[in-house]
């Protein structure tokens, strides 16, 4: 029916791919404990996520794998709307 169905929604600013999706890489800080064992290898253990420490985070096209986008922040739901601004900054309009 529509000749749409095949678009892909979103445009690399870079690349000018149209792709589906983007990639967002997220560094955050986590928290582990150790411990020797009776080896004296240590044991890393209980991995967690420390709430309320600084996340980076970068946008990148899963085409050509270059940068739309970097932002730091403490909270998930600042990462989501600064990644929300993103994908509607390379949103395709639909022809008038
Ligand atoms: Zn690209």
């Amino acid at each position: 029916m529509s000749e749409d169905n095949q678009c892909k929604p979103y445009q690399c600013p870079n690349c000018g791919s149209r792709i589906s999706h983007i990639h967002i890489f997220v560094v955050e800080e986590n928290r582990y404990e150790l411990e020797l064992d009776e080896k004296g290898w240590v044991n890393w253990y209980g991995e967690e996520s420390v709430e309320a420490s600084e996340k980076s985070a970068d946008a990148e096209c899963p085409e050509c794998g270059k940068k739309i986008g970097d932002h730091w922040s403490e909270t998930w739901e600042d990462l989501n709307s600064w990644a929300l601004k993103i994908l509607n900054s390379i949103l395709v309009k639909k022809d008038e």
